[in-house]
């Protein structure tokens, strides 16, 4: 029967949920992609892998995807009924929509465009363009009387009127069915296409069989014509039950309204094929299928009791034209309707392709470029690395030469001060007071004297080249690691700005500490005196020890005097003679002694011995007048250019090894400061190397994202690819 099978109408709906659904997968991937970009393009790290261009033009996509996804989702079929007045334009909607939903047969009481859709509520209500207010209408009565109450409103408006889907079944299939006021009662076609016309898929001219299509009616259609190209057009010749009433004329009247409108189609709006426009004209009568169809679905017989002649025939030729209408306009209306915005999809999509893959190729230039410069930091810092290593030792080496050759440097410089010590100390002048209390003073000034001027010396001796030795070893040190540094730390290495300057510490205080002057007369030819002369201050002090027991056993034997005297005379006359024949004094004993004096007197005599002693005591008597105090000076002097000579001589090795020391500080504090310079460039290459893997994984992680995303857009491509062959038919 009439409603058996799916209804053509749903190709449109199907279509529809298909690009929809394709929209919304799109928009997400847009959606994606575009914080993608910006994520991208906003990472200072990726220098740029994105544009901001990239990010606009995806934005902008995201943006005009949007709105399509809007009007998308409310795109619908739309058929308008044209013709005049009483043609029977509402009642060939009622009999489509199987229910009296417009009022008919109420001639112009309005002026305004009436469209039917269908809504997902139970009650049916209305919704006039001033107002967005539902007004409820329950039968045709409370419409027709509605729209008596809006008859006062412009020409043109329109009044949508919302029908429950439950209650007819085409309005189920997205479809909106438009009645437009009589086209012979008004002068403003033009804004009537604009703003009825131009949206919508089927047009059909509702004409009144019983006449011939008007000049009017064709005036509007050839306007339609001009404003959209080939719009489709069905002509219905309504009230074709009238034709009954002269069953002989019924195929030339056909035949000549059928010639009348191919031609109309054919030859004056240029809208159709000759062969197919027959196929676009039906001869209907909406009436008797109206209440055929409410008949029905009351349960009562469809012609109402009456069976007019011929009313198969029509109600036939009307499911005939509804069929038509559906499939055509079910067809028309997914090209129309969805064929601009696949295409739109289809360059947004290709857009968003081309982004990815200058991302990606971006991206894995600027990885390869991250992979080449970690690479070298890497070489460098291995290089870093292994010539510091190797570089310390040499160094190391190198100050120990530079400090050891300073040390001796010194050394023999404090050996020549040591050497010229007697004249420096000649040339010290101060007041000589031999009183213990002024001698302790002078020796004091003696002694900062001297190291004074030792200090100078040694300076005027070493610290030239000392210095020139250190600078050069430092800049030595500089140039060795100097390719170690990067080339910016290379132009701000400097030498330390403070001098080496080295110090002299010869202590000559403490040195001197234990010195104890001896500035007592001692007479050169006494017993002290000779006896240290020939055996040396060591051996002298024994003799001299065990001579002053002897004498003191000689005194406590009563022998005393004269005897002691004579004894210590003839001990140095002996002294004298093995002066003479260069023997060395033994030490003397008691019969040996006696032997002695036999021999003394027996070989000079007694004249001799007055003369000697007469010469002695002379002497003696000049050396005890000539002992003055710049004697005194000079002998303290003398011992304590000795004393010190000793003491320096014992500690040499430690003041030039100390000089040695202060060197080797001074190099090692050049060296640490340029290594800790070197560890600060280490460190710096890590963390470059750090910050390149870091971006080397973010630039890897853009490359794979935008390759997904690129697989994405080929997907939804091939997605639009199966849409348009099914649907579509569209060439690319
Ligand atoms: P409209 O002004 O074009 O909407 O025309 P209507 O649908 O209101 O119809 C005007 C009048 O014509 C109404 O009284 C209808 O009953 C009547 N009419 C509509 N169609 C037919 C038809 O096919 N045959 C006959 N005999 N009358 C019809």
């Amino acid at each position: 029967m009439e409603q058996d099978g799916v209804s053509p109408l749903q190709h449109f709906v199907v279509a529809k949920k298909t690009i929809s659904a394709l929209f919304h997968q799109l928009l997400e991937f847009v959606k994606e992609g575009s914080d993608f970009v910006e994520d991208t393009w906003r990472s200072e790290d990726l220098d740029n892998v994105a544009e901001e261009d990239q990010c606009l033009q995806i934005q902008t996509c995201f943006r005009k995807l949007t709105v399509i996804k809007d009007v998308l989702d409310r795109r619908h079929m739309k058929v308008a009924f044209f013709g005049r007045t009483s043609n029977g334009k509402s009642t060939i909607i009622n009999a489509m929509l199987r229910e009296r939903v417009l009022p008919s047969g109420i001639g112009h009481t309005t002026n305004c465009f009436l469209s039917v859709e269908g809504t997902d509520g139970e009650q049916a209500y209305l919704t006039t363009e001033d107002s967005e207010e539902r007004k409820g209408i329950e039968t045709v009565n409370h419409l027709a009387h509605a729209l008596h109450m809006n008859r006062n409103q412009d020409s043109g408006c329109l009044v949508r009127v919302f029908w429950p889907k439950t209650k007819c079944v085409l309005l189920r299939d997205d479809l909106v069915l438009m009645d437009s006021p009589g086209i012979d009662v008004t002068s403003e076609l033009d804004s009537w296409i604009d703003k009825f016309c131009l949206d919508a898929d089927v047009f059909v001219l509702v004409a009144n069989s019983e006449s011939t299509i008007m000049n009017t009616e064709k005036h509007f259609f050839h306007k339609v014509n001009e404003r959209i190209s080939k719009p489709n057009i069905f002509i219905l010749n309504n009230r074709w039950d009238a034709s009954v009433l002269e069953p002989e004329y019924l195929e030339d009247v056909r035949k000549q309204h059928m010639d009348r409108c191919v031609s109309f189609l054919v030859d004056e709006l240029k809208v159709v094929d000759l062969n197919k426009a027959p196929d676009r004209i039906f001869f209907v009568s909406a009436k008797e299928v109206l209440s055929a169809r409410i008949h029905r679905a009351q349960g009562m017989p469809e012609t109402g009791g009456a069976l007019a002649e011929g009313f198969q025939e029509r109600l036939m030729e009307f499911q005939s034209f509804e069929r038509t209408f559906e499939e055509f306009i079910s067809q028309s209306a997914v090209k129309t309707k969805f064929e601009q915005h696949t295409i739109r999809a289809w360059q947004i999509i290709e857009s968003v392709k081309a982004i990815m893959d200058a991302i990606n190729i971006s991206s894995a230039e600027k990885k390869v470029f991250s992979l080449e410069d970690r690479e070298a930091l890497m070489d460098r810092l291995e290089f870093v690395r292994n010539q510091l290593n190797f570089i310390t030792e040499d160094i190391k080496d190198k100050i120990k030469v530079v400090s050891d050759e300073v040390a001796a440097k010194v050394s023999s410089a404090l050996e020549e001060e040591m050497r010229c010590l007697s004249v420096l100390v000649d040339e010290f002048c101060s007041e000589f007071i031999p009183a213990p209390n002024a001698l302790a003073l002078y020796k004091t000034k003696l002694v900062s004297y001297v190291e004074e001027r030792m200090v100078k010396n040694l300076e005027l001796r070493c610290s030239s080249s000392i210095n020139g030795c250190v600078l050069s070893s430092q800049r030595d040190i500089m140039d060795t690691l100097r390719p170690l540094l990067p080339p910016a730390a290379r132009a701000q290495l400097h030498l330390p700005s403070r001098r080496f300057t080295m110090t002299y510490d010869l202590n000559l205080t403490s040195l001197g500490a234990d010195f104890t002057e001896d500035i007592d007369f001692h007479f050169s030819l006494g017993l002290t005196s000779l006896v240290n002369r020939f055996l040396g201050p060591a051996n002298a002090k024994q003799a001299l020890s065990l001579l002053e027991q002897k004498l003191k056993l000689t005194s406590s034997s009563a022998h005393t005097g004269s005897r002691g005297h004579e004894d210590l005379a003839l001990s140095m006359a002996s002294g004298l003679l093995s002066l003479t024949s260069r023997a060395s004094l033994a030490p003397v004993g008691q019969k040996r002694l006696a032997l002695y004096k036999l021999l003394v007197w027996r070989a000079v005599g007694w004249r001799v011995i007055v003369l000697s002693v007469s010469l002695y005591s002379f002497l003696y008597l000049y050396e005890r007048l000539t002992w003055t105090n710049s004697s005194k000076e000079r002998a303290l002097k003398q011992q304590y250019v000795d004393h010190t000579t000793q003491r320096l001589q014992a500690v040499a090795h430690i003041i030039s090894g100390d000089s040695g020391q202060q060197v080797q500080q001074e190099m090692v504090a050049v060296f640490a400061r340029m290594c800790q310079q070197v560890d600060k460039s280490e460190m710096e290459l890590e963390t470059e190397i750090r910050r390149l893997s870091a971006r080397i994984q973010r630039l890897e992680s853009v490359q794979r994202r935008s390759k997904t995303l690129r697989h994405k857009a080929t997907d939804l491509e091939s997605q639009l690819e199966r849409f348009s062959a099914q649907y579509l038919q569209i060439d690319h």
